[in-house]
């Protein structure tokens, strides 16, 4: 290690420490403020291109949920990762021929958005005797550049895919699009509240709506004012990130 490449590490060590506290400050104002308990609020930490050292100084700070976007990251990540210390989600698009590089590992995939993939999950998942849990994502947007199923499409689905064996679905993810006016924005977090409390209500088998994932650096606040009760935050908590 030159002393360069730990004066950097240092930085970025002071720098998530100082983000984490103004986080969880608003997590907590945002979770009192839709009559909830802070503690009630899962962070978790987005971690595509942080380097593992700091995630894991994240970790040591408490943070108790990390995600990552892609199966190469994750796996060049995944051993030297605190992972006794923290859960491990997959929250990116996922291709079913990558399935096997993430079941048994991660402790759960909030991005299925298919009865092909959830297929997948389950096969695999029972090829090693496991039972992964999964979120649906939406596309509450509508969008055609945007992965996830089509709230119209969601019931139905999730039928299809409770039964599976080896998955255990827990609730519903979403990424909408970006919103100018906060108005839209909140619009699209509580149509998605709308369809995790109706699902909910309904006590289907194997179906247990327990997270509700959804909110970025930029709008965390307003989706947990919506709903939610797991936030996925990157650049808010470790800075910009360069892409290399
Ligand atoms: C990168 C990413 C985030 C975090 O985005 P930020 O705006 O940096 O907080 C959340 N969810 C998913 C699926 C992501 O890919």
């Amino acid at each position: 290690m030159t002393e360069k490449w730990s004066e950097y590490m240092q930085e970025r060590f002071r720098n998530v420490e100082e983000n984490l506290a103004e986080i969880r400050q608003k997590i907590a104002g945002a979770a009192r403020a839709s009559g909830r308990k802070p503690e009630d609020i899962i962070l978790l930490a987005a971690t595509k291109t942080v380097p593992v050292e700091v995630v894991n100084h994240a970790i040591e700070l408490g943070v108790t949920h990390v995600g990552e976007n892609r199966v190469q990251e994750l796996e060049e990540k995944y051993d030297r990762l605190e992972r006794e210390r923290c859960s491990v989600h997959f929250i990116g698009h996922l291709q079913t021929n990558k399935v096997k590089n993430l079941v048994g590992r991660v402790d759960m995939i909030e991005s299925v958005d298919s009865v092909r993939l959830a297929k997948e999950i389950s096969r695999i998942s029972m090829q090693h005797n496991v039972t992964t849990d999964i979120l649906l994502e939406v596309n509450i947007g509508r969008e055609e550049s945007k992965s996830g199923v089509l709230p119209e499409q969601l019931e139905d689905l999730l039928g299809e895919i409770a039964i599976l064996p080896g998955i255990s679905v827990c609730g519903l993810m979403a990424i909408p699009p970006i919103c100018d006016e906060k108005e839209r924005l909140r619009n699209y977090f509580s149509l998605m509240s709308q369809y995790f409390v109706d699902i909910k209500r309904k006590k289907s088998d194997n179906v247990a709506m327990e997270y509700l994932s959804m909110g970025m650096s930029g709008d965390y606040e307003d989706a947990i004012l919506c709903g939610a009760n797991l936030v996925r935050i990157g650049s808010s908590l470790f800075g910009q990130r360069n892409y290399r």
